[in-house]
């Protein structure tokens, strides 16, 4: 079995680590807002290249809290894709404002930016581009599609942290960027963890507010705020992390290249593409496929934890239905959703696994192939 991740020959090298800096914040007696999460946001604001970072609950959080001090909800549009984890448009539904979906780059699985302009509307507030399996964006035409029409721009980071475009971190390019510290994101907790990088001492202090009750003054509340503080356990686990993520993700990018020389001679997996002067992170390693859903079931049925992120569009899932963005609406992303499939994919994964895992896909493509014939 060659599981997708495996998080366990992660901790194997680190454990003694983690339970130390774990053990130390159980015994300090403070675990929430304390030393540790003071200390990881500034090594994460130093690490990414901005001014200020926010420590939350999550990921989902983080998005949400960004259009909240952008001050975005009711009537407000927000344009992204519906090819991404659910969380994006449901932080958009969270503060009442209507996603608007904008169809994505068959090549890189991320918004078309040439598609970008026909979407914004008088009601149009903010973008908000995913860097989707850690794949920037076309952060310079998004950026300038945003200026123009003087639109706000939150990156969802949550897939990429660490990655670049143009040699600059992503994150820094909006007014905010979001990332997720759930267990399997690039760089995980072990729990739920998330945070908002920004370089307006504004927006950092509305978040610094909104994440503890609306108030940055104990017991001094200005507005509905929630409760979504990064706690002490998971800042001390993710500071020892923190020191792994570029060695991490180069072994992932090795792995990345090292899947498409063992693909380049089969056509029918169609490999990953990069966009010039970008530095992927690959959060997961995704091809595409023909009989996709056969092939899926056999990899399964051989041993290999194969995923297929997502399955549905967001544009197509129940929560949506009142938007009446049917099937047919956004083709390339309803096309890409019926084609690809995330292969195993961590910084510990062996050469020779990545061997079985190309070489089991390719005769399962075959075997699909015979399948369909009949
Ligand atoms: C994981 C993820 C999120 C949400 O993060 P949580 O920490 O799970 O709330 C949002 N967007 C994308 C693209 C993600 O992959």
């Amino acid at each position: 079995m060659i599981p997708i991740l495996d998080s366990k020959r992660q901790y194997a090298q680190i454990g003694a680590e983690v339970e130390k800096a774990v053990c130390e914040v159980l015994r300090s007696g403070s675990y929430i807002l304390g030393p540790n999460t003071k200390a990881l946001e500034q090594e994460l604001a130093d690490f990414i290249g901005c001014k200020y970072t926010v420590g939350l609950n999550s990921g989902t959080d983080a998005l949400h809290l960004a259009l909240r001090a952008l001050d975005i909800g009711a009537g407000d549009e927000v344009i992204t894709v519906a090819f991404t984890f659910v969380a994006t448009t449901e932080a958009i539904g969270i503060v009442g404002a209507k996603p608007v979906f904008v169809d994505i780059d068959a090549d890189t699985f991320n918004l078309d930016a040439s598609k970008l302009e026909a979407a914004i509307t008088p009601r149009t507030k903010a973008i908000i581009p995913v860097h989707l399996y850690g794949q920037p964006c076309d952060m310079d035409t998004i950026m300038d599609v945003a200026k123009r029409h003087n639109l706000h721009v939150i990156e969802d980071c949550c897939q990429a942290i660490g990655a670049l475009y143009k040699g600059k971190m992503v994150g820094t390019f909006g007014d905010f960027g979001c990332l997720s510290f759930y267990p399997t994101k690039n760089l995980g907790g072990m729990g739920d963890g998330g945070l908002i990088m920004t370089s307006d001492e504004k927006l950092r202090d509305r978040v610094v507010a909104l994440r503890n009750h609306g108030g940055a003054i104990r017991y001094h509340h200005d507005e509905i705020g929630v409760n979504s503080r990064l706690d002490e356990v998971q800042a001390a686990i993710l500071r020892v992390k923190l020191q792994y993520i570029k060695e991490w993700n180069e072994k992932r990018r090795e792995h990345a290249y090292y899947y498409n020389q063992l693909f380049a001679n089969c056509p029918d997996v169609q490999t990953p593409k990069e966009l010039d002067n970008t530095y992927c992170v690959y959060h997961q390693y995704t091809v595409k496929v023909p009989n996709r859903d056969a092939v899926h079931k056999m990899l399964q049925e051989n041993g290999i934890g194969a995923m297929l992120y997502y399955p549905i569009p967001l544009h197509l899932q129940k929560v949506h239905a009142y938007l009446g963005v049917g099937k047919g609406s956004l083709p390339v992303t309803e096309k890409n959703t019926e084609m690809v499939i995330s292969l195993p994919m961590f910084p510990e994964l062996t050469k020779e696994e990545q061997q079985t895992v190309a070489k089991t896909l390719i005769e399962c493509i075959e075997k699909s192939k015979t399948a369909a014939a009949v």
